[in-house]
């Protein structure tokens, strides 16, 4: 048997960093959206043991160290499977790029693993699973439109925005999060107006979000990669409503009203940040 699985990324609308817990890390407060720009798995069952993955990709190592091993590994752990497991990848989503690359796959292999071995995990159990390896790993087995709060682990579902074309732009800069982190001054921050974003997504209607701040890592990564707030520029001058940095960057999405601005934009942004690369998908 053969399972083929999407992989979506998310996008971020709207983050905010409320305070450092003891143990290190951040609680945060966003609304994570998934959007159809995603990676493309195909599994299968080896007589083989153990875990071969490959992939055309040189963006992601195919080793015990990519999320999507670590996933079938933890699988194959927790329920004792004596078959092998054969993976192929093909990368779409920009790697380190705020869009959750890794745990979008580390999440679809715990759901095709699951399909593969008729193991009848509902979500939540995978979800379960998913947070051992990764704050966002449980959003990415729902998807769709959610708050997510503690260090993005607590997930409440919202209204599902769906349709919106959306661009995704990747400069050609590398942000890890550790870095956007570093960058936060805690004390003076500008946080983002959450309350106006979720009364937005309760109308669901996108074009109400508000425009600035919508990302509490963005005033700090742009003074590191002004390209960032020139895309976001751009993206608002041909027609987006709503553009930011998504997650710790370097990603930008821009909304847009319609397919055709999008596709527009997107040829637009192409020409005018050749470095830089441009998807159109939409939400959902
Ligand atoms: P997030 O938005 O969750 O912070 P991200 O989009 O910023 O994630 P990823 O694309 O997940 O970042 O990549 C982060 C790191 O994880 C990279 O250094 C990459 O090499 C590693 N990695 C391991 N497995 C994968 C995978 N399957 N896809 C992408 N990156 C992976």
């Amino acid at each position: 048997m053969q399972i083929r699985i999407s992989a979506k990324a998310k996008i971020n609308l709207g983050l905010d960093v409320l305070n450092r817990r003891p143990d290190g890390y951040h609680n945060i407060r966003t609304v994570m959206q998934t959007v159809t720009l995603c990676d493309d798995l195909i599994f299968s069952e080896s007589s083989e043991k153990g875990i071969r993955l490959f992939s055309d990709s040189q963006a992601v190592p195919l080793n015990e160290s990519n999320l999507i091993w670590k996933a079938a590994q933890l699988m194959i752990n927790e329920f004792s499977l004596t078959k092998g497991i054969f993976i192929r990848l093909e990368k779409n989503i920009p790697v380190a790029a705020g869009l959750a690359g890794g745990s979008t796959d580390a999440a679809a292999t715990l759901s095709a693993v699951n399909r593969l071995f008729s193991l009848e995990l509902d979500d939540r159990a995978l979800a379960g699973l998913g947070a051992r390896l990764g704050a966002d790993v449980p959003f990415c087995i729902y998807g769709g439109t959610m708050l997510a709060e503690g260090i993005g682990e607590l997930l409440t579902p919202l209204p599902p925005l769906q349709g919106c074309p959306v661009i995704i732009g990747k400069p050609k800069v590398s942000v890890s999060t550790r870095m956007a982190y570093e960058s936060l001054d805690l004390s003076s921050l500008e946080h983002p107006d959450m309350a106006a974003i979720l009364s937005s997504i309760q109308k669901e209607d996108p074009t109400l979000l508000p425009l600035h701040p919508g990302n509490v890592f963005a005033p700090g990564v742009i003074k590191m990669f002004p390209v960032i707030e020139n895309i976001i520029g751009k993206m608002e001058e041909l027609g987006s409503f709503c553009s930011q940095m998504s997650g710790s960057g370097p990603s930008v999405f821009g909304l847009f009203p319609d397919r055709r601005s999008a596709e527009q934009a997107c040829s637009n942004l192409s020409v005018t940040f050749p470095d830089s690369e441009f998807h159109l998908a939409f939400l959902g």
